[in-house]
């Protein structure tokens, strides 16, 4: 059996390598390193397949939420719903603006924002709701666009880890993708994600023409052409390296999303004799492309101690998240909110090794551990 990995980035490169290598050599020729017409073209390509009007590819899913919350005319002190349980990303680019989150607990079953808390937590201040679709699956956006749209607030998607993934519409002709039903949708190329870079890189989303604009200007200094510069903006870009392997990644990125979709099914099944953890639940309102395959252990399993089983036999495996945001130092300002769910899921929850490159064998030996362990 091969050494299981968390990710296998590696694995998937070698499958590629000679395509890819190709691709990289063009670019290397070419002499045209940041943007240019691989960015562009990649641009164009993930905007088709997002149904997307408007793609603005920058330097990372960081920036991406940065720059939009930027191009929102926000002032300081205004707030912005933000879920506890995530990656640090979403609440960052909130206080570097000098925005206030206000942290909202999450649901038990599927780990995502708890839409039914959000409408009691609306002052007159607020502006914006980020969903973070965490883990790879669609938070209720029925739900959160109606309020969105009847309290006049924005809605940034944060889609770090969710591309690919759509809402579930029984009476739509097409899909809806993650990242594309707010305001603004956002996401990461980070190599861990669905669809990774080899290196950083980022893009948003939208349909409005004028936040596209306003984006696109922020993300490149403010300028609209050289050295003009109409608003003060950053230095965020995707270089053409990235963009060239990304162009070439996404065209089989749904496969590697029903691979992992396929590990899932296999866990769940597998794992469904198991009485001390809880298998995690697939929401009713989307699909799922499960960027993290995460458990709940139940108070009888001490979690370390699971993980050094684990570990032991060979099988690495991830705490996604181990502190919730609100009770991190950096935000001590906010560690009065109380929010249980996301503190208790924050300790008992671990990730199992899920990517593109699992084979049979590894699943069998991951869930007979696992099934072991007492
Ligand atoms: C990875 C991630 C980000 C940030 O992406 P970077 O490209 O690493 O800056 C933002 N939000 C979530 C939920 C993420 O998982």
């Amino acid at each position: 059996m091969k050494k299981i990995q968390m990710v296998d980035v590696v694995s998937q490169y070698d499958k590629h390598s000679h395509e890819i290598s190709q691709r990289i050599f063009k670019v290397l020729k070419s002499g045209c390193y940041i943007k240019g017409k691989e960015v562009d073209n990649f641009e164009k390509k993930l905007s088709k397949y997002m149904g997307s009007k408007h793609t603005i590819s920058c330097a990372n899913g960081t920036d991406a939420l940065q720059i939009a919350l930027m191009s929102l005319n926000l002032s300081v002190g205004d707030e912005v719903i933000v879920p506890g349980f995530t990656f640090v990303s979403t609440v960052e680019a909130v206080c570097l603006l000098g925005l206030k989150p206000v942290f909202l607990d999450i649901h038990l079953d599927t780990f995502l924002l708890n839409e039914n808390l959000i409408e009691q937590s609306i002052s007159e201040k607020t502006r914006a709701i980020i969903p973070v679709h965490l883990f790879g699956q669609c938070c209720n956006m029925k739900i959160i666009k109606s309020i969105a749209d009847k309290y006049n607030l924005f809605i940034i998607e944060d889609a770090a880890q969710s591309i690919g993934s759509s809402i579930n519409e029984p009476n739509s002709m097409h899909k809806r993708f993650s990242g594309t039903i707010g305001d603004i949708g956002t996401t990461s190329f980070y190599p861990s994600k669905n669809l990774g870079c080899f290196g950083d890189g980022g893009a948003i989303f939208t349909d409005n023409d004028v936040l596209s604009e306003k984006m696109r200007l922020i993300a490149n200094h403010g300028q609209k052409e050289k050295y003009t510069h109409e608003i003060v903006g950053l230095n965020s870009r995707l270089d053409a390296l990235q963009a060239c392997i990304l162009s070439y990644k996404l065209s089989f990125l749904d496969e590697c999303n029903e691979k992992r979709n396929m590990i899932a099914q296999y866990y769940n099944s597998a794992l469904d004799s198991v009485s001390w953890l809880r298998k995690p639940v697939n929401s009713i309102h989307s699909n799922h492309i499960y960027h993290q395959y995460s458990i709940l252990l139940d108070s009888t399993i001490i979690r370390d101690d699971f993980q050094k089983y684990l570990l032991e036999n060979g099988i690495p495996s991830m705490i996604y998240y181990p502190i919730p945001l609100h009770k991190q130092k950096a935000y001590t300002k906010y560690s009065n909110t109380v929010l249980p769910v996301s503190e208790m899921v924050s300790h008992n929850i671990i990730s199992l090794p899920i990517h593109p490159e699992m084979e049979m064998d590894q699943m069998e030996f991951i869930c007979d551990k696992i099934q072991k362990y007492s």
